[in-house]
Protein backbone atom coordinates (compact mmCIF):
# COMPACT_ATOMS: atom_id res chain seq x y z
CA UNK A 1 0.00 0.00 0.00
CA UNK A 2 3.03 2.10 0.71
CA UNK A 3 4.58 1.23 -2.81
CA UNK A 4 4.24 4.00 -5.30
CA UNK A 5 3.73 1.46 -8.19
CA UNK A 6 0.63 0.52 -7.19
CA UNK A 7 -0.56 4.41 -6.33
CA UNK A 8 1.39 6.74 -8.35
CA UNK A 9 -0.04 10.43 -6.93
CA UNK A 10 1.43 11.60 -3.32
CA UNK A 11 -0.17 10.91 -0.67
CA UNK A 12 -1.16 14.39 1.22
CA UNK A 13 -1.69 14.22 4.75
CA UNK A 14 -4.72 17.08 5.11
CA UNK A 15 -5.85 17.53 9.44
CA UNK A 16 -9.44 18.96 9.79
CA UNK A 17 -7.64 22.10 10.73
CA UNK A 18 -6.26 22.76 7.65
CA UNK A 19 -2.74 22.13 8.16
CA UNK A 20 -1.11 19.62 5.03
CA UNK A 21 1.97 17.39 4.92
CA UNK A 22 3.20 16.13 1.60
CA UNK A 23 1.24 19.02 -0.42
CA UNK A 24 4.62 20.61 -2.06
CA UNK A 25 5.24 22.97 0.59
CA UNK A 26 7.45 22.40 3.49
CA UNK A 27 5.97 21.58 7.14
CA UNK A 28 7.60 22.98 10.03
CA UNK A 29 7.35 20.89 13.25
CA UNK A 30 8.94 22.78 16.21
CA UNK A 31 9.14 22.42 19.86
CA UNK A 32 10.95 20.89 22.83
CA UNK A 33 12.17 17.27 23.13
CA UNK A 34 10.35 17.00 26.18
CA UNK A 35 7.33 18.92 27.69
CA UNK A 36 8.77 20.29 31.07
CA UNK A 37 6.16 22.95 32.60
CA UNK A 38 3.32 24.90 31.38
CA UNK A 39 5.06 28.10 30.91
CA UNK A 40 7.82 26.09 29.02
CA UNK A 41 5.54 24.43 26.36
CA UNK A 42 3.12 27.44 25.94
CA UNK A 43 6.27 29.90 25.68
CA UNK A 44 8.21 27.89 22.61
CA UNK A 45 4.74 27.39 20.94
CA UNK A 46 4.20 30.80 20.74
CA UNK A 47 7.65 31.62 19.77
CA UNK A 48 7.80 28.86 17.22
CA UNK A 49 4.16 29.50 15.85
CA UNK A 50 5.65 33.23 15.16
CA UNK A 51 8.37 31.93 13.51
CA UNK A 52 6.10 30.03 11.06
CA UNK A 53 6.16 26.12 12.97
CA UNK A 54 2.76 24.93 11.42
CA UNK A 55 3.02 21.91 14.02
CA UNK A 56 4.09 22.12 17.75
CA UNK A 57 6.12 18.95 18.73
CA UNK A 58 6.71 17.84 22.63
CA UNK A 59 7.68 14.31 24.14
CA UNK A 60 5.11 13.05 27.19
CA UNK A 61 6.49 9.67 27.39
CA UNK A 62 9.69 9.74 26.77
CA UNK A 63 12.00 6.57 25.07
CA UNK A 64 15.21 7.41 27.37
CA UNK A 65 18.00 5.29 26.98
CA UNK A 66 18.64 4.91 30.89
CA UNK A 67 15.46 3.98 33.20
CA UNK A 68 16.73 7.01 35.74
CA UNK A 69 16.47 9.41 32.99
CA UNK A 70 13.82 11.59 32.83
CA UNK A 71 10.88 9.57 31.65
CA UNK A 72 8.40 12.69 30.33
CA UNK A 73 5.53 14.55 32.09
CA UNK A 74 3.61 11.63 30.25
CA UNK A 75 -0.68 12.27 30.94
CA UNK A 76 0.11 15.66 32.20
CA UNK A 77 1.95 16.88 29.76
CA UNK A 78 -0.17 15.41 27.09
CA UNK A 79 -2.84 18.23 29.16
CA UNK A 80 0.26 21.05 28.81
CA UNK A 81 0.00 20.11 25.34
CA UNK A 82 -3.33 20.49 24.33
CA UNK A 83 -3.22 23.70 26.59
CA UNK A 84 -0.19 25.11 24.57
CA UNK A 85 -2.68 24.01 21.11
CA UNK A 86 -5.40 25.65 22.79
CA UNK A 87 -3.96 29.10 23.12
CA UNK A 88 -1.50 28.97 19.62
CA UNK A 89 -3.88 26.70 17.56
CA UNK A 90 -1.16 24.74 16.67
CA UNK A 91 -1.64 20.96 16.14
CA UNK A 92 0.36 18.48 18.19
CA UNK A 93 3.11 16.01 17.26
CA UNK A 94 3.53 13.17 20.31
CA UNK A 95 5.33 10.00 20.70
CA UNK A 96 3.41 7.21 21.80
CA UNK A 97 5.26 4.18 23.72
CA UNK A 98 2.22 1.83 24.49
CA UNK A 99 -1.13 0.95 22.78
CA UNK A 100 -2.75 1.24 26.69
CA UNK A 101 -2.16 4.64 26.48
CA UNK A 102 -3.68 5.50 23.37
CA UNK A 103 -7.31 7.21 25.13
CA UNK A 104 -4.94 9.31 26.61
CA UNK A 105 -3.93 10.66 22.68
CA UNK A 106 -7.38 12.04 21.95
CA UNK A 107 -6.73 15.33 21.52
CA UNK A 108 -3.34 14.71 19.42
CA UNK A 109 -3.31 15.65 15.98
CA UNK A 110 -0.33 13.54 14.67
CA UNK A 111 0.86 10.64 16.87
CA UNK A 112 4.35 9.66 16.66
CA UNK A 113 6.24 6.31 16.64
CA UNK A 114 9.66 6.69 17.93
CA UNK A 115 12.49 5.26 16.50
CA UNK A 116 13.16 2.60 18.77
CA UNK A 117 9.43 1.15 18.17
CA UNK A 118 10.14 1.08 14.56
CA UNK A 119 9.17 -2.78 14.53
CA UNK A 120 6.87 -3.20 17.52
CA UNK A 121 4.77 -4.75 15.11
CA UNK A 122 1.57 -5.26 17.03
CA UNK A 123 2.05 -1.28 18.19
CA UNK A 124 2.18 -0.48 14.29
CA UNK A 125 -1.18 -2.45 13.87
CA UNK A 126 -2.97 -1.28 16.60
CA UNK A 127 -2.03 1.94 15.05
CA UNK A 128 -3.24 1.17 12.26
CA UNK A 129 -6.70 0.36 13.78
CA UNK A 130 -6.81 4.33 14.80
CA UNK A 131 -7.96 7.10 12.13
CA UNK A 132 -5.26 9.87 13.34
CA UNK A 133 -1.98 10.32 11.28
CA UNK A 134 1.26 8.61 11.83
CA UNK A 135 4.65 10.07 11.91
CA UNK A 136 6.74 6.96 11.54
CA UNK A 137 10.49 7.13 12.02
CA UNK A 138 13.24 5.04 10.65
CA UNK A 139 15.09 2.76 13.24
CA UNK A 140 18.35 3.54 14.51
CA UNK A 141 19.74 0.81 12.20
CA UNK A 142 17.03 0.06 10.14
CA UNK A 143 16.75 -0.11 6.49
CA UNK A 144 14.51 1.92 3.73
CA UNK A 145 12.80 -1.64 3.04
CA UNK A 146 12.16 -2.19 7.09
CA UNK A 147 10.52 1.16 7.41
CA UNK A 148 8.30 0.78 4.36
CA UNK A 149 7.35 -3.16 5.71
CA UNK A 150 6.72 -0.99 9.35
CA UNK A 151 4.23 1.76 7.35
CA UNK A 152 2.92 -1.21 5.72
CA UNK A 153 1.77 -2.79 9.19
CA UNK A 154 -0.33 0.75 9.48
CA UNK A 155 -1.43 0.72 6.04
CA UNK A 156 -2.61 -3.22 6.12
CA UNK A 157 -5.27 -2.34 9.15
CA UNK A 158 -6.59 0.64 6.87
CA UNK A 159 -4.96 3.48 8.16
CA UNK A 160 -3.07 5.02 5.07
CA UNK A 161 -2.10 8.72 7.11
CA UNK A 162 1.38 7.56 7.26
CA UNK A 163 4.33 10.24 7.33
CA UNK A 164 7.86 8.70 7.31
CA UNK A 165 11.27 10.68 9.16
CA UNK A 166 14.68 10.26 8.45
CA UNK A 167 16.29 10.64 11.88
CA UNK A 168 19.73 9.94 10.82
CA UNK A 169 21.06 6.13 11.27
CA UNK A 170 24.05 4.18 13.66
CA UNK A 171 26.91 4.00 11.35
CA UNK A 172 30.87 4.07 13.10
CA UNK A 173 31.07 7.48 12.80
CA UNK A 174 31.25 9.24 16.01
CA UNK A 175 31.41 12.74 15.27
CA UNK A 176 27.86 13.07 15.15
CA UNK A 177 25.06 11.10 17.17
CA UNK A 178 23.66 9.42 14.01
CA UNK A 179 24.31 9.67 10.46
CA UNK A 180 21.62 11.59 8.46
CA UNK A 181 21.36 9.31 5.55
CA UNK A 182 20.06 12.35 3.01
CA UNK A 183 19.89 10.07 0.12
CA UNK A 184 16.88 8.54 1.88
CA UNK A 185 14.53 11.06 0.73
CA UNK A 186 14.85 10.75 -3.00
CA UNK A 187 14.93 6.96 -2.40
CA UNK A 188 11.85 6.69 -0.51
CA UNK A 189 10.37 9.38 -2.63
CA UNK A 190 10.80 6.99 -5.60
CA UNK A 191 9.82 3.96 -3.81
CA UNK A 192 6.44 5.87 -2.01
CA UNK A 193 4.01 7.96 -2.35
CA UNK A 194 3.97 8.63 1.66
CA UNK A 195 5.02 12.33 2.39
CA UNK A 196 8.84 12.14 3.80
CA UNK A 197 10.22 14.61 6.74
CA UNK A 198 13.38 14.58 8.05
CA UNK A 199 14.77 14.90 11.76
CA UNK A 200 17.87 17.01 11.74
CA UNK A 201 18.18 17.19 15.07
CA UNK A 202 18.59 13.08 16.69
CA UNK A 203 20.20 13.30 13.20
CA UNK A 204 23.18 14.95 14.01
CA UNK A 205 22.50 15.79 17.95
CA UNK A 206 24.82 19.28 17.81
CA UNK A 207 22.89 22.02 17.86
CA UNK A 208 25.22 24.40 15.26
CA UNK A 209 24.44 21.30 12.79
CA UNK A 210 20.82 21.84 12.59
CA UNK A 211 20.72 24.27 10.31
CA UNK A 212 23.14 22.98 7.69
CA UNK A 213 21.13 19.89 7.88
CA UNK A 214 18.04 21.46 7.69
CA UNK A 215 18.75 23.31 4.60
CA UNK A 216 20.32 20.16 2.83
CA UNK A 217 16.85 18.60 3.97
CA UNK A 218 14.94 21.68 2.08
CA UNK A 219 17.13 21.34 -0.99
CA UNK A 220 16.66 17.48 -1.26
CA UNK A 221 12.47 17.69 -1.64
CA UNK A 222 11.55 17.06 2.05
CA UNK A 223 7.89 17.24 2.73
CA UNK A 224 8.88 18.73 6.22
CA UNK A 225 11.43 18.91 8.82
CA UNK A 226 10.88 17.88 12.73
CA UNK A 227 12.84 20.27 14.68
CA UNK A 228 14.03 20.28 18.62
CA UNK A 229 13.82 24.17 19.93
CA UNK A 230 13.86 24.78 23.80
CA UNK A 231 14.13 28.47 25.35
CA UNK A 232 16.55 27.24 27.42
CA UNK A 233 18.90 24.29 25.92
CA UNK A 234 21.41 24.35 28.98
CA UNK A 235 18.93 23.36 31.32
CA UNK A 236 16.44 21.48 29.14
CA UNK A 237 15.49 17.65 30.62
CA UNK A 238 16.94 16.23 27.61
CA UNK A 239 18.66 16.56 24.13
CA UNK A 240 19.53 20.28 25.06
CA UNK A 241 22.58 19.45 23.54
CA UNK A 242 21.05 19.17 19.99
CA UNK A 243 17.97 21.66 20.92
CA UNK A 244 18.45 25.22 19.31
CA UNK A 245 16.51 28.33 21.04
CA UNK A 246 13.34 29.84 19.51
CA UNK A 247 15.98 32.87 17.96
CA UNK A 248 18.04 30.55 16.16
CA UNK A 249 14.44 28.69 15.19
CA UNK A 250 13.44 31.82 13.46
CA UNK A 251 16.39 32.21 11.67
CA UNK A 252 16.60 28.75 10.52
CA UNK A 253 12.86 28.90 9.37
CA UNK A 254 13.53 31.69 7.32
CA UNK A 255 15.94 30.25 5.53
CA UNK A 256 14.69 27.26 4.44
CA UNK A 257 10.90 28.64 3.79
CA UNK A 258 12.71 30.79 0.85
CA UNK A 259 15.09 27.45 -0.22
CA UNK A 260 11.87 25.48 -0.51
CA UNK A 261 10.12 27.48 -2.91
CA UNK A 262 13.04 27.90 -5.01
CA UNK A 263 13.76 24.43 -5.18
CA UNK A 264 10.02 23.32 -5.80
CA UNK A 265 10.22 26.33 -8.72
CA UNK A 266 12.99 24.79 -10.28
C1 LIG B 1 12.08 12.30 19.71
O1 LIG B 1 11.54 12.70 18.67
O2 LIG B 1 12.16 13.00 20.74
C2 LIG B 1 12.75 10.98 19.70
C3 LIG B 1 12.91 10.29 20.81
O3 LIG B 1 13.19 10.65 18.48
P1 LIG B 1 13.76 9.26 17.92
O4 LIG B 1 12.69 8.26 18.17
O5 LIG B 1 13.99 9.55 16.48
O6 LIG B 1 15.03 8.97 18.68
MN1 LIG C 1 14.69 14.26 21.59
Amino acid sequence: KANRKFHPDNTVISLPTGQKIGDGSLALIAGPCSVESEDQICEIAESVKRSGAMFLRGGAFKPRTSPYAFQGMKAEGLELLSKAKKKTGLPIVTEIMSIEHLPLFEDVDIIQVGARNMQNFELLRQLGKTRKPILLKRGLANTIEELLMSAEYIMAEGNEQVILCERGIRTYETMTRNTLDISAVPVIKKLSHLPVIVDPSHASGINWLIEPLAIAAAAIGADGLIIEVHNDPSHALCDGAQSITPVQFDALAAKVKKLSETVRAL
